[in-house]
């Protein structure tokens, strides 16, 4: 039963069918987290922070569109990177490997408030294409050691999904027991938040097809690992931890350390049209799909 307190009956009439329909009171339903590459959005060639407005507009579009059919079925959660918003500052003033010096306080602040201001240029862009993309500071809930996630708390991103809206994270500065404060990433928030909110499905867009026997920007002989199953689980992983000689390197190590969640996953390359609209509508099996 719903109270809503005082004699404001006029008030319960308008809510009381929309908390029925899927607002504050439905149940979570099935979730699906899409991790935005930083190298889509603000590609790491960038000598200043810089937004390739072109691509997170046509991200933005696509996901607006499928959103809007799965909305009343699934849950989304978006997850952003920082690209060259976090990169060059933390080049810069190496605050990735903690506080060392007062001035080293300021950086740590200033890198977070560059972060927050790519997550309002594309929270901007979704909520311009009908997504409620409500900004999520995941440095506010998250504390980190030695540069790894400890501690999430996860009670305001449960309640808002139950309300409905769609939380936007992203790769932020965050503070550390250890060092002062390190680098809480995209790719480590996403396997974090799936394990725990038992999301049904993991969409990472990047700015290459997928998987490779080796970075496909490094050798023309790469290969594309187009699926990932119960079959070769065993020999892909061995093969990715080296001593079959696939050699996974940078962001894509951590995005492979998704096989041991075991949930249905895709690396797709967002930067071709269409790509994450239709794995958001689950309609192809682009890149390398995990299913396990
Ligand atoms: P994003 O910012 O989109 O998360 P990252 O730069 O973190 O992307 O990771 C994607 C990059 O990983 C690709 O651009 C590619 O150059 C590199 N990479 C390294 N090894 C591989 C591999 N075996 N297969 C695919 N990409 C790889």
């Amino acid at each position: 039963m719903v109270v809503i307190p005082g004699n404001h009956s006029y008030i319960c009439d308008l809510l009381v069918p929309y908390l029925k329909i899927g607002g504050i009171l439905s149940m979570t339903k099935p979730i699906i987290i899409l991790k935005i590459g930083g190298s889509l959005i603000a590609p790491k060639t960038a000598k200043k922070p810089t937004v390739d407005f072109k691509t997170l507009k046509r991200i933005c579009m696509e996901i607006g569109s499928a959103y809007k059919k799965i909305k009343n079925k699934k849950n989304l959660v978006i997850i952003h990177g920082a690209g060259n918003f976090g990169h060059l500052i933390a080049a810069r003033t190496g605050i990735h490997r903690g506080i060392k010096s007062e001035k080293n306080l300021i950086d740590f602040a200033e890198t977070q408030r560059l972060q927050n201001q790519l997550n309002v240029i594309v929270t901007k862009e979704l909520i311009k294409n009908d997504v409620p993309a409500f900004p999520f500071q995941s440095s506010g809930h998250a504390v980190m050691e030695k540069g790894r996630l400890k501690k999430f708390s996860l009670a305001a991103i449960n309640q808002l999904l139950k309300t409905g809206v769609v939380p936007v994270a992203y790769g932020v500065p965050a503070c550390d027991i250890h060092q002062g404060c390190s680098i809480l990433s995209g790719d480590e928030i996403v396997p974090y938040l799936a394990k725990r909110l038992k999301a049904k499905e993991i969409i990472h867009a990047t700015d290459v097809d997928g998987v490779f026997t080796i970075d496909p920007k490094k050798s023309r002989k790469a290969r594309l690992i187009r699926m990932i199953t119960r079959k070769n689980f065993y020999s892909v992983k061995k093969a990715l931890s080296g001593s079959l000689g696939v050699d996974v390197t940078g962001g894509m190590k951590e995005k492979v350390s998704l096989l041991s969640l075991r949930v249905r996953a895709q690396i797709i390359n967002g930067k071709k049209n269409n790509l994450i609209k239709n794995a958001i509508l689950g309609k192809s099996k682009q890149g390398t799909v995990i299913e396990l």
